[in-house]
Order: C-alpha cells, then sequence, then structure tokens
C-alpha cells in the first residue's frame, strides 16, 4: 500500500500535493522528497496507540534513520525526544532545538572527548559497557544513567541489524548488570533508566515480548538487591515497515495491546512502580515520508539482461547494495503504464553491485523517464557517501502543496573540501 500522501494524479505521481516532475525539473535528480505530513502522521500514529494503553509514554525518535534538521524540528514540533548514537547526532539535536533533557545517547564505542562533550552537553547518556561508565564518572558523576542491556535476544531483517544476542558487540550483559548499576549508585547517581534495543526492521511482537520479559526481570533484580528505582524502560527500536507492495504493515493497535499488557504486568509482577515507557522508532516514523526521485539517462537491451541506467547509485541510497533490500520502484511520470517487461535499475557507480532493483517487473521506460524509489526515508540520506567522486544529492520538503530545499546539492568543490596538497606537490 502507497502511503496517503503519495497520490497518482493522471498517471503523474503528486508528493504531500506536489507534483514530483516539477520537483525534478526544479532540484534536479537524485533529488530526495520528504513529506512532512507523513511524518507527523506516523509519529502520531505510534504516540496515541502506545497511550491508548499506558500513561507514561516517551517516543525517542532514533536520529541516525534520518538527521535532516527540518526532520528534527518537525519531530521537536511533535513533543518526540530522541536517541543520538553519537556527538555528531547530539550537534544536530541540539542545532534543532532539542533541550538536552531530551536526548539520550546511546552510542557504542566511544571515546573519551565524545563523552565529554556529550556531559557537558547535558544529554542523557545510555552506557553500553561498564569501560563506558567508569570513563563517564571519571569526567563527571551524572544525575542520571541509563544501562543499555543485551537481553540475549536479538531480531532484525539482515544479520547486521541484529544487535542483541551472545555474539552482538552491543550492550551489557545480565551479569554485568548489577555490579554496573551498583557502582553508579555509589558514586552519586540519582535517577536510573534501562534500556535494551535488538535489532531493526522486526515485523512482529514477538522478539520484542521475549527480550522485554528478561529486561524487566533483570530491572527486577536490580531493583530488589539495590532499591533502584527505574525512572524510564527502554525497549529499542526496530519496529518495521513493508518495503513490498501487499506485505502486511505492523497492527500498531495490537502491537502496543501486547507490548504494554506484558510491560505492565512485569513491571508489576517485579515491583517497578510506575516508570516512563520508551520507544525509540527511526525507520517506523520516517522511512515511507519520503520517496527518492532518479532520472533514466540510460536504456540498455543486452541479450541476457535489460538495464535501466539512472542517476542515483549506492552512495545515494545505500541499501539494496549493503543489505539486499527491497525497494519498490515505480514510474513517476507514467504511473498508468502496465508492467510490461522485467529489467535491472543500476546506478552510475562502477561496481557490479550498484543496482537500486534487480530483475524487476516495470513498465516499458524511456531516457528522461524519472523513477521513484519508495520508502527512501529511513537510511537513505543518512548513509549516503561520496564514493565515486559523486556528489550527494539534494532533499527538498514538502508539505500540502508547498516545498522548501531543505539540503543543497553537493557540487564539484565539495569534493576538494578538506583536502590539501601535499607542500612537496605543490
Ligand atoms: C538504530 C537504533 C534505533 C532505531 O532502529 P529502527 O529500526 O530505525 O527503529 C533505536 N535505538 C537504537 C539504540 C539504535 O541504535
Amino acid at each position: 500500500m502507497l502511503p496517503t500522501t503519495i497520490e497518482n494524479r493522471n498517471g503523474i505521481m503528486f508528493i504531500d500535493g506536489v507534483s514530483s516532475l516539477d520537483l525534478a525539473k526544479r532540484f534536479d535528480t537524485p533529488l530526495y522528497v520528504v513529506s512532512e505530513k507523513r511524518i507527523r502522521q506516523n509519529y502520531r500514529n505510534v504516540f496515541s496507540n502506545l497511550k491508548q494503553n499506558y500513561q507514561k509514554i516517551r517516543i525517542n525518535y532514533s536520529a541516525k534513520a534520518n538527521t535532516n534538521i527540518s526532520v528534527l524540528k518537525i519531530l521537536e514540533s511533535e513533543g518526540a525526544n530522541l536517541d543520538v548514537v553519537s556527538p555528531g547526532e547530539a550537534f544536530l539535536a541540539l542545532k534543532s532545538g532539542f533541550s538536552p533533557e531530551r536526548i539520550i545517547f546511546t552510542g557504542t564505542n566511544a571515546r573519551d572527548d565524545e563523552l565529554k562533550y556529550l556531559i557537558e552537553s547535558k544529554v542523557l547518556i545510555n552506557a553500553d559497557s561498564l569501560s563506558m561508565l567508569e570513563r563517564i564518572l571519571k569526567i563527571k558523576t551524572p544525575d542520571t544513567i541509563s544501562f543499555r542491556i543485551n537481553p540475549m535476544i536479538g531480531a532484525g531483517h539482515h544479520e547486521h541489524c541484529i544487535t542483541a544476542g551472545k555474539d552482538s558487540k552491543f550492550g551489557i550483559w545480565e551479569d554485568d548488570a548489577l555490579a554496573a548499576y551498583k557502582r553508579a549508585l555509589d558514586a552519586g547517581v540519582k535517577k536510573f533508566g534501562i534500556h535494551m534495543h535488538i535489532g531493526s526492521g522486526i515485523m512482529n511482537a514477538q522478539p520484542f515480548l521475549l527480550a522485554l520479559e528478561k529486561l524487566l526481570e533483570i530491572a527486577g533484580k536490580i531493583r530488589k538487591t539495590l532499591g533502584i528505582k527505574f525512572d524510564f524502560i527502554d525497549i529499542g527500536g526496530g519496529i518495521g515497515v513493508p518495503y513490498r507492495l501487499g506485505e502486511k504493515e505492523i497492527d500498531l493497535a495490537e502491537f502496543s495491546n501486547l507490548i504494554l499488557g506484558a510491560f505492565n504486568k512485569g513491571v508489576k509482577d517485579n515491583d517497578l512502580g510506575e516508570p516512563f515507557f520508551c520507544v525509540e522508532p527511526g525507520r517506523y516514523i520516517i522511512c515511507d515520508s519520503c520517496v527518492l526521485l532518479t532520472a533514466v539517462n540510460t536504456v540498455k537491451e543486452n541479450p541476457n539482461k535489460k538495464f535501466i541506467g539512472v542517476d542515483a547509485g549506492f552512495n545515494v541510497l545505500v541499501r539494496p547494495a549493503m543489505y539486499g533490500s527491497y525497494h519498490h520502484v515505480l514510474v513517476a511520470n507514467r504511473m498508468n503504464a502496465p508492467e510490461e517487461q522485467e529489467c535491472d535499475v543500476a546506478g552510475p557507480l562502477c561496481e557490479s553491485g550498484d543496482l537500486l532493483a534487480k530483475n524487476r517487473k516495470l513498465p516499458k521506460i524511456q531516457e528522461g523517464d524519472v523513477l521513484a524509489v519508495l520508502n527512501a526515508g529511513a537510511y537513505g540520506f543518512s548513509m549516503s557517501s561520496n564514493y565515486n567522486s559523486r556528489q550527494r544529492p539534494a532533499e527538498v520538503l514538502v508539505n500540502e502543496g508547498k516545498c522548501a530545499i531543505v539540503r543543497e546539492r553537493e557540487t564539484m568543490d565539495n569534493l576538494l573540501l578538506h583536502q590539501k596538497t601535499a607542500r612537496w606537490l605543490k
């Protein structure tokens, strides 16, 4: 199913009331087009469904999915909190108007100077190891601390996206959890949270339920042994979205009901009081708000295969090359044309893996057509690069017929930025 913000008006794709062809003409391609309305819809959908099952809900949007400051500002205005994974993301969050207490850092293997920056910026920290805790305490004892626990249950759409379990680099094992909280308590920390993040692209509640039960059990032990009262319990992100048309989406009402049912029960069973329930969706909020427009420059018919050559490579959208991900492709200027050929949609990079779509049924395509790659909002621009010395694309925000450029296309000069010629080569 297409999000309601994408319309077919006489064969032309409109995104949040703006013609995709006008956008491509005006801002050139490849172009990320983000719908403000869809971001707000998705955020409110998560919030209202959770809120129906529990009073104290906090949504920490996971900034790494899309860190455009206009996107962050939209979520700020919705009342979201933010999950950040680097000092750079904390910096962007602060610049977008988030007060530091609305930002929580859940990074791994952070350097001392990075921790110092985060502590001085007064953002919350969700520590990933005993080593990180000791290094935080050396800088300053924070008022609040949280620990990322590895509940030994992981899940995700790709091996790279499973972030818990016995081989995971993330989080603190149950056996070390008590020592971590005891050390923080002894050092004078006053408020506590507990956190997990098990993976990304998870399409059902089951893994969350198993991991949550474990997390609450661990929290209960800490509560009992150390007398700590948890201010918040955070189940991380990872709620998946359908990328294929016809794929079933998560029923958020049922999901919220199941998760918060288990939460309410676990909190009671483990005597945990009434903490905030936090969740950190990135993909769910931003993914289907965005379309990547890419123009066709080449049509090549080889005996074995037909290639549609476009101007967006994996430097623009890496997910197909990196995870083998499926992204649905439509012809933005001929949405009513019947699908009648099978082809590969190939980018301009010198890598055979530079394919946005493989063996895909598409309408007959001509040079100059504009393709729309759907669900490009999460881990799209934020994972883009300058590989092959290509410039990163522009981003444009649309909202009920209006549009505004929110990131300019890079120029050739960007490729020279920060490069220096060695003095003996001058
Ligand atoms: C990446 C990440 C998320 C968001 O994952 P999604 O699959 O985009 O929802 C949430 N929390 C943490 C700690 C993360 O690293």
